[in-house]
């Protein structure tokens, strides 16, 4: 079952109160679009480069390398959690992150949301509008963005089907430098320029 914006969903888990399940043992699930690692950059105040192997890793998804939070061998969590059982990075944290426990699907070209209810043990989760639980400050924008990158992820993928091994490694790579790896002045204008440069290339 989904639900849009403007559905009622039992969502709200009261700030979660000391349970922090969702941010462990999360394998690579938990992946990074460009506007996770500009936020990541803003907070931890290093470069794409600098995190890998420490708050992130690259692994294949498809035929696309792309960045996902890492967890830490001690413990199985995130290195974002505190002590306390607490997100560091709580203003800043990727968009996965800011759903739980709902997660996201894309059906005609707009987002759908689910409740993941088996991840997320707490059962005094109360009702809430779907729109919102997942707000965020970008709002509409960072809506469209989310669109139009995920449509994007799927032409590229597909794309990078038919290559060999060794052009797969070199445009996945291209791939990284030129929406990962450099800094953004206007995220929003800027990355959408950069899609719409690659499917015509
Ligand atoms: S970024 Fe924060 S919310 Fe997300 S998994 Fe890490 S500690 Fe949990
Ligand atoms: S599993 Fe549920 S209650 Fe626990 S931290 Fe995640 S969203 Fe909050």
């Amino acid at each position: 079952m989904t639900f849009g914006p403007n559905d009622m969903v039992k969502a709200d888990c009261g700030d979660c109160k000391g349970c922090s399940d969702c941010c462990h043992g999360m394998g690579d699930s938990i992946t990074l679009d460009p506007y996770d690692i500009v936020r990541l950059k803003r907070v931890t105040g290093k470069t794409f480069e600098q995190m890998i192997g420490f708050e992130i890793q690259l692994g294949m998804k498809g035929y696309l390398i792309l960045p996902y939070l890492r967890m830490k061998e001690q413990g199985n969590c995130c290195s974002f959690l505190t002590e306390e059982g607490r997100c560091a990075i709580h203003a800043e944290r990727p968009g996965i992150c800011r759903l739980f426990p709902l997660g996201r699907v894309y059906e005609n070209g707009a987002i759908r949301y689910f409740l993941q209810g088996d991840e997320c043990k707490n059962k005094a989760r109360t009702k809430i509008k779907v729109k919102k639980w997942v707000q965020v400050p970008e709002g509409k924008e960072y809506e469209d963005f989310v669109l139009n990158w995920h449509a994007f992820l799927e032409r590229t993928s597909e794309a990078f089907s038919s290559l060999s091994a060794e052009e797969l490694r070199e445009r996945n790579m291209a791939f990284l430098r030129a929406f990962y790896f450099r800094s953004y002045t206007d995220f929003f204008c800027e990355i959408s320029e950069q899609m719409k440069g690659e499917s015509n290339g």
